[in-house]
């Protein structure tokens, strides 16, 4: 074998995933034809779920540090903003980073990892064999072939490595052309971030790290299915004047771009020796920043049970469940940025109701506001246990519990944690213990003596300390891993 696993794409999320596979001592080489990374960004906004997953990962700091932290969201750009104070994170607020250096700061790491990254080279095609993937490489001097055992598709929207492997792409074409620019302004608005929406049309408006602001935004004009062209910087600010009256004394720009609500979803993210991630996996409107925080959490999904598979110690259906849990979170993203879509690109006098009624209820009612809050967020994704019986909390995602959950997790291992006293010796060969004192849980916890966290975050099992073994085993076959050291509980 050339390499355990190829992963075509260097986005944001074949970069996070090579760095989740490193960590777990999996070979990784990454392909990607551009010769540089895209110098325009994107995406922006780093929601709080994401913001745990790097604290998960030490890869918070830099992005705390220079990202521009706004307490609430929005949806649909609606008057009334989502309060994240309330959604239980260390983290209620989002960020603005500009996708360019969320690339930067993701590529650095896996280098660090020892990622391979070979720029200028694509994925062209693959032939699934029975114990190998060969996958098919074309680079400066040609085409060759690497032997693999998986092949991830991190490749965007328009994969590759999706149509080679013939998975559907399952939804609906864009009948909305929206717009946005990244320029500089010598009269920005009082308050930023800013939204105005009316028949005439709607912007919103953010800052991003460097004096320099984003609009996006659309007119009745944008509800289309003709390509309108490219946007001209005379067509975009003329756009801004009709909705706004005015152009904030806007110049310098750095990227003007259109785009689309196509909405669609690869009906299996799984299939023999080939896997799917981040945009490669599913498309919708950027409306509300998600696209790149969803791929990420793929990939922190993705990453641990295939390198599992790859250490020789997962149990069955592990891998298997990488589909199952990330494909209905994948649709849930589906459904409400549709949702957001249609209330963003009605501009009729009953659009306009619609959104006074729900922005109403936004205002005055706590539960539907949070509801939303933890949907956008990411904060709310749940992974039902098969197990009725199943502590409550299981499948969701474990907030920092004393204040240390996140820093253990940057091992990229189980986390078993002891409330109540020791659960005494437990082996697995991907697994850390550490004690959180019982007074520093949330009242959620009470009665749980153990808990076991997944490399994720994710709760595994939680109950009485004298189960906790028996917990454990249910996640390892009983063969020693591979290729990692076995651990013993280390404290
Ligand atoms: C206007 C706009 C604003 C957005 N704002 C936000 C936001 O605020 N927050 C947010 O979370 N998301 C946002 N998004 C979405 C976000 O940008 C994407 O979801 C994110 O880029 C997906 O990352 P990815 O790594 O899956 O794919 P991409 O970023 O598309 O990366 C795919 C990579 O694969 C490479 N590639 C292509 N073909 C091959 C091949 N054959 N072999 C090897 N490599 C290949 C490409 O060169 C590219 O580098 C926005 C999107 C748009 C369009």
């Amino acid at each position: 074998m050339d390499t355990q696993v190829v992963i075509a794409g260097a986005g944001p999320v074949g970069l996070f995933l090579a760095g989740e596979l490193r960590l777990a001592g999996v070979s990784v080489l990454v392909v990607d034809p551009l010769a540089e990374p895209s110098p325009h960004s994107k995406g922006l906004i780093v929601h709080p779920r994401t913001v745990e997953v790097l604290a998960s990962r030490g890869l918070l700091e830099p992005f705390l540090s220079e990202g521009i932290t706004m307490p609430s969201g929005h949806f649909a750009a609606l008057p009334s903003r989502l309060d994240y104070g309330p959604l239980g994170t260390d983290f209620p607020f989002v960020l603005s980073v500009p996708q360019t250096r969320t690339e930067k700061l993701l590529g650095d790491n896996a280098s660090r990892l020892g990622v391979e990254l070979r720029r200028r080279h694509r994925v062209t095609g693959f032939d699934e064999r029975e114990r190998e993937i060969a996958v098919t490489i074309e680079g400066p001097d040609g085409s060759y072939e690497v032997r693999a055992d998986y092949l991830v598709g991190c490749d965007g929207a328009n994969s590759t490595v999706r149509a080679a492997a013939g998975i559907d792409y399952v939804g609906t074409t864009s009948t909305v052309i929206d717009w946005l620019g990244d320029v500089s302004l010598d009269n920005p608005p009082d308050t930023v971030p800013y939204a105005t929406f009316s028949g005439k049309g709607a912007v919103m408006l953010v800052r991003m790290p460097g004096g320099v602001f984003r609009f996006v935004g659309g007119t009745p004009r944008s509800v289309t299915t003709d390509w309108l062209g490219e946007l001209t910087f005379e067509e975009f600010r003329a756009n801004i004047i009709s909705v706004t009256g005015s152009d904030f004394g806007m110049h310098s720009p750095t990227w003007l771009s259109r785009y689309g609500n196509a909405s669609r979803i690869a009906s299996s993210y799984a299939q023999g020796r080939v896997l799917l991630a981040g945009d490669a996996a599913h498309q919708h409107m950027p409306t509300g920043g998600v696209g790149l925080n969803l791929g990420v959490q793929d990939a922190m999904n993705l990453g641990w049970k295939l390198a599992a598979v790859l250490n020789g110690w997962a149990p069955d259906g592990l891998l298997a469940g990488y589909h199952d849990e990330r494909h209905q979170v994948g649709e849930a993203v589906l459904e409400i940025t549709q949702a957001q879509t249609a209330l963003m690109s009605n501009y009729s006098p009953d659009g306009l109701r619609l959104r006074d009624v729900i922005s109403s209820m936004i205002e005055t009612m706590p539960e539907f506001s949070f509801t939303l809050a933890e949907r956008i967020s990411g904060l709310g994704v749940h992974y039902p246990p098969a197990d009725p019986d199943a502590h409550p909390l299981t499948g969701r995602r474990v907030p920092n519990l004393g204040g240390t959950l996140f820093d253990s997790l940057n091992s990229g291992r189980y986390v078993l944690l002891e409330f109540n006293g020791s659960v005494g010796e437990v082996t697995h060969p991907w697994l850390i213990t550490r004690s959180v004192a019982r007074g520093e849980l949330p009242p959620e916890w009470a009665g749980v003596d153990a808990a076991l966290v997944r490399p994720d975050g994710y709760l595994a099992w939680a109950g009485a300390a004298g189960d906790a073994r028996a917990a454990v085993a249910a996640t390892s076959t009983a063969t020693v891993a591979r290729q990692t050291e076995p651990v013993t509980a280390v404290r």
